[in-house]
């Protein structure tokens, strides 16, 4: 995760005295934003003295269809009521039996996309370390790429794959066997990127292993809303293709629908090999993950990966419901899109009022970048003080991200932006 709105704030004397003495220094989201949080509903939180939030952060993107959505929520209590198996690992159950065909029915199929599915653990760490095992075991070979600023998770592969110093860090042993490569635009369209990862995959001189696979996120969304153009991405793919490495497309944050269409490398017109997915697929905001690929990528031993909870059943009736509800037409997509623009117009009006804030991002994933990083944290605390809750991102903070939910109404989103506005003239000023 990236850090909160102000993690070095001390504020708190608002929190009970429990968090300071018995969890962990570790914590942080609570840091910025020092409040006990008691109930939720769609786009809005409550907190424990009744004062209400409005929510442009979503679980980090885990809550795309809102907070108990009551359409997903039925049939939870129902399924719960009715003793329904809960806890499952890969047994067959009646939810995971639906789910699949639905997955199938309405992700997988229209979209042309021969994947076999996996359930690699709740987490989208879980649903990473399956990626790159699996690339590791196909190609028989050690090395990944990965992208400057791209983020991929806390354990120790993921982290492996992970930019941020701090979070690397934090390992405490050497993370080896990935080469960061330049992210698109690292060089501020100075460059083209992609002659110099050709370059040294050509060049027997360059010290690169040949690779397994790469790994990418179409919008590295806790690296600073970096947004990769298309061509980029066709352009990976397509060497990805000629050099036989795999691609890794990790869909944790920008997949659901975050960026309109259900995958965020469809508008790319690109088949990734591997793909994650967690956050969002659940629907509810259950722990939830899975990772696809190409069927003839699926060289697992039965039991070769495994986990104990990866078969949390109360998470596929959820996501199931979630995919029927939103995912059998295309309004949702195209909602999406149109506030994706709504969102996109207020951040530029805000970005031309202010020097050095400029506005960025795709679909539902829009942000500001604050020249001064500073600042960027203080208007989200600003924000917070008003009453919405948003994180920062990018590797100082310098990003102020909002990840409201898809079902955010437009008059919810402008009343959040009005907010945003309010909190960063009263910052910058
Ligand atoms: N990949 C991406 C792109 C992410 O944004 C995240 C979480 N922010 C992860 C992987 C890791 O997911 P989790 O925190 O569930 O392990």
């Amino acid at each position: 995760m990236s850090t909160p709105a102000t993690i070095t704030r001390s504020n708190e004397p608002d929190l009970p005295a429990v968090y300071s003495s018995v969890e962990s220094e570790v914590r942080s989201y609570c840091r910025g934003w020092p409040t006990t949080m008691a109930s939720a509903r769609g786009s809005w939180v409550t907190d424990a003295s009744g004062r209400r939030y409005l929510d442009f952060f979503a679980g980090a993107g885990a809550l795309n269809y809102g907070h108990n959505n009551p359409i997903l929520k039925q049939p939870l209590i129902d399924y719960l009521a009715n003793d329904g198996i809960v806890h499952s690992l890969d047994m067959a159950t009646e939810a995971k039996t639906h789910l699949l065909e639905t997955f199938e029915r309405l992700i997988l199929r229209p979209r042309g996309l021969d994947y076999k599915v996996q359930f690699p653990g709740p987490t989208g760490a879980n649903s990473v370390e399956a990626a790159l095992k699996l690339a590791r075991k196909v190609t028989g070979r050690e090395s990944i790429i990965s992208f400057t600023n791209a983020f991929h998770g806390m354990t120790l592969g993921a982290l492996s794959v992970t930019g941020n110093s701090m979070k690397r860090a934090g390992a405490g042993i050497p993370l080896v066997h990935a080469t960061p490569m330049p992210y698109d635009n690292y060089f501020g369209g100075v460059t083209e990127d992609f002659h110099w990862f050709e370059r040294v995959l050509d060049d027997s001189g360059s010290g690169l292993n040949r690779p397994a696979a790469v790994i990418v996120e179409t919008v590295q969304g806790e690296g600073g809303l970096n947004v990769a153009r298309m061509e980029w991405l066709r352009g990976l793919a397509e060497l990805c293709q000629r050099r036989e490495i795999l691609l890794i497309i990790d869909d944790v944050q920008m997949g659901c629908g975050r960026t309109g269409p259900f995958f965020s490398f469809e508008e790319a017109g690109i088949v990734p090999d591997i793909v994650t997915l967690s956050k969002s697929i659940s629907g509810y905001g259950l722990p939830m993950a899975l990772t696809l690929f190409r069927r003839d990528l699926d060289v697992w031993a039965p039991g070769e990966h495994n986990g104990t909870f990866r078969g949390h059943n109360p998470a596929f009736v959820t996501a199931a419901k979630a995919l029927e509800t939103y995912w059998e037409t295309e309004t949702f997509v195209e909602d999406t899109l149109a506030k994706g623009r709504q969102i996109r117009d207020r951040l530029d009006q805000i970005a031309a009022k202010h020097e050095g804030v400029s506005a960025r991002g795709r679909g539902m994933a829009q942000g500001l970048k604050f020249e001064d990083a500073a600042l960027a944290s203080a208007a989200c605390y600003a924000a917070f003080e008003r009453g919405v809750l948003m994180e920062t991102s990018g590797p100082s903070d310098e990003v102020i991200k909002l990840l409201p939910p898809l079902t955010t109404s437009e008059e919810d989103l402008d009343a959040g932006i009005d907010i945003l506005a309010e909190a960063v003239a009263a910052t910058v000023e």
